[in-house]
């Protein structure tokens, strides 16, 4: 059985006390253990926050480079991430691929470099709101996966969070009955694609516009299997959605 999963991807938000604030939340609140929870604060704040958090929270970064050191002003590598004791990285999030042009290939290889390097990776995939109006949803996440099976060979440590984009800071959840659907196609393309193992085992998240509201329904559904959370991960509301299943 696939270990829920419920990740807090707080993009560029927050301060030093702010996130501290967060993680005393966390800290306190009652956590179901049938859940896996990492929180994603700015890189900046990785180290300090990780210091304060109780352990069976994990931390991520948002992202991470491709080249493992080098002459890449600005960036962060992986490797670094990983010497570090940082145990996840984001990779392929759609503010990345829209603002920053990181395209399939780029995303494919960010997401080898991490698991070379150590790291486990949550990989984001998801469509527009023209690709799924002009009914190219499945083709766009099938595209977008395929770039990154081109450079894998173990998919063990790779989380796969389906974000469509129009959901995402929306307040527009996508249905149940929608998710599940591309979540059960994702699934069947990893079947079809890699092996029946990687398909049984390998969690599909959800996000977009999860919130404590939301997070139940979206939780019953088969192949759902945790959720990818922005706005609603920086409330406390955040504890009731690691608490979904329960
Ligand atoms: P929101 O939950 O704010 O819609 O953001 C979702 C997201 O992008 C998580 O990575």
């Amino acid at each position: 059985a696939r270990k829920f999963f419920v990740g807090g991807n707080f993009k560029m938000n927050g301060t030093l006390s702010s996130l501290k604030g967060i993680v005393n939340t966390l800290n306190e609140a009652k956590l179901t253990s049938e859940t896996d929870i990492v929180i994603a604060p700015p890189s900046l704040y990785l180290i300090p926050l990780k210091e304060q958090l109780r352990k069976d929270i994990a931390v991520a970064a948002q992202n991470a480079y491709l080249a493992s050191s080098g002459a890449y002003t600005g960036e962060i590598s992986a490797t670094q991430l990983h010497d570090v004791g940082i145990p996840w990285v984001i990779i392929g999030h759609s503010e990345r691929r829209a603002l920053f042009f990181e395209a399939d290939d780029v995303v494919a290889k960010k997401t080898k470099a991490a698991l070379d390097a150590g790291l486990s990776v949550i990989l984001c995939i998801g469509e527009t709101l023209q690709e799924r109006e002009d009914d190219k949803t499945i083709e766009v996440v099938e595209r977008q996966l395929t770039a990154v099976k081109k450079e894998l060979k173990d998919w063990s440590k790779v989380v796969i969070a389906y974000e469509p984009v129009w959901a995402i800071g929306t307040g527009k959840v996508a249905t149940p009955a929608q998710a599940q659907e591309v979540h059960h196609k994702i699934r069947a393309w990893a079947q079809k694609s890699i092996s029946q193992d990687v398909a049984e085992n390998t969690r599909v998240i959800y996000g977009g516009s999860v919130t404590a509201a939301n997070s139940r329904e979206l939780a019953t559904q088969p192949d759902i299997d945790g959720f990818l959370v922005g706005g609603a991960s920086l409330k406390p509301e955040f504890v009731d959605i690691i608490n979904a299943k329960v």
